[in-house]
């Protein structure tokens, strides 16, 4: 076989069909998040504002983080120097699991390399090693939950998204005594929907099923201490496992579950995805316990995020800009056409110095690209307007319908 030019016809299809994707060579701005400095092809250098961050609360630049990172460092050094069995667990790691714990109010948590890798080893584990376990997957749920689903070869039942009549349909409809893992997410990232959690926990436990909720894109921005949307609504208790990133709202890297000490034992003992790979820099596990300390105590920034969201969104009304509507603080403004939307991404960039990445099929369905916006409370009011008079003047000149206000 001639590899270079499959490969080359691959890429070329993509690039077709306007889905070849382009990174934008960025250097974060310390203390002007959300501002950074872009290289682009012929070497120059310009600023730009960010506005598709997952470092929602702005916390990859906060003091206490860095201090803590660089305090680590000092005393440490740089990485772990093994996995976690063989010399690689260091006293940070253990601060940071026991600071999760609490946060989750769950007896125990586990540290992992990342959110992706959290839900590939503990879904992975769970459903390969519980005998006759059959998974119940929402139809949305992320990448790296439908792989460990796959991964561990359970049967698998989808449900429709956030559809608890139809999640129901398929628990009653399977054999009462098998073991049952129901899988979900609280906010979406795409689509930025909440699931209805009660609702959810009132038929796994009448099904006695185990209720596994990926907190990702909640931890730190929901919730009095920031335990997402399940200590929002109190319910905490009752999920079985809540896995979550301290790459997002943390502003850091790693991924976690919390649950019982004896899950929480089981998945730390039989997962090859944790056992088998190095532990996280101590650094970096330090940096995630000060973030998550801070946002346990401190609300102005959830305060002021949701301040600029409900500002952008009302901006967008004004122009008539379709953005679909959802009670989080992911903005998706819809395009609908995958090369209008990365050409308007390439303009934004290019000409008006905003970053917002284009969000085309396979990631979102063919017919819904959209702009994935997210604000964060250290975006101005000005940085507000400018998008917005970014966007509208691109949205004129791609022809692109707008809503009657
Ligand atoms: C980003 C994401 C993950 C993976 O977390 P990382 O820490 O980035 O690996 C898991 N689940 C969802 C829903 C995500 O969006």
């Amino acid at each position: 076989m001639d590899f270079e030019t499959f490969f080359t016809e691959k890429l070329d299809d993509l690039r077709e069909a306007g889905n070849y994707r382009v990174f934008a060579d960025l250097e974060r701005q310390k203390g002007q998040f959300p501002k950074a400095t872009r290289h682009d092809e012929d070497g120059q250098q310009s600023e730009v504002t960010v506005w598709c961050s997952n470092d929602y609360l702005g916390m990859g630049q906060h003091p206490n983080t860095l201090a803590a990172m660089k305090e680590a460092i000092d005393k440490c050094g740089a990485g772990a120097g093994g996995t976690r069995n063989i010399s690689g667990t260091n006293h940070y790691h253990i601060l940071l699991e026991q600071e999760l714990a609490d946060l989750h109010n769950k007896e125990a948590a586990l540290m992992l390399t990342s959110g992706y890798v959290a839900n590939w080893a503990a879904l992975g584990t769970l459903a390969s090693r519980i005998p006759n376990c059959e998974i119940f997957s929402d139809s949305d749920n992320h990448a790296s939950m439908i792989e460990g689903i796959r991964h561990s070869r359970a049967p698998k039942h989808l449900w429709k998204h956030n559809d608890v009549a139809d999640l129901e349909r398929l628990l009653a409809a399977a054999d009462p005594d098998v073991p049952k893992l129901v899988a979900f997410e609280s906010v979406y990232s795409m689509d930025g929907d909440i699931c209805p959690l009660e609702e959810i926990l009132d038929v796994c436990e009448k099904y006695g099923a185990m209720s596994y909720l990926d907190e990702v894109h909640a931890v730190g921005l929901y919730g009095p201490r920031g335990g997402g949307v399940a200590e929002r609504e109190g319910l905490m208790d009752r999920v079985t496992v809540i896995q979550g990133t301290l790459g997002k709202a943390y502003g850091v890297m790693g991924g976690y579950i919390a649950a019982s000490s004896n899950l929480v034992d089981f998945v730390r003992s039989f997962a090859s995805g944790f056992i088998f790979s190095t532990a996280l820099p101590p650094a970096l596990a330090a940096g995630a316990t000060a973030s998550i300390q801070h946002l346990k105590q401190s609300d102005m920034e959830r305060m002021r995020q949701r301040r600029n969201v409900k500002k952008l969104r009302e901006k967008l009304d004004g122009i008539g800009l379709p953005h679909m509507m959802n009670d989080s603080h992911i903005v998706p403004v819809m395009v609908g056409d995958p090369k209008k939307c990365k050409f308007i991404s390439d303009l934004l960039l290019d000409q008006y110095g905003v970053y917002v990445q284009p969000i085309n099929y396979p990631t979102v369905p063919k017919g819904t690209e959209r702009l994935r916006i997210t604000p964060g409370p250290l975006h101005t009011d000005q940085d507000i307007d400018h998008l917005v008079g970014a966007l509208s003047e691109l949205w004129s000149q791609c022809a692109l319908s707008r809503a009657v206000a």
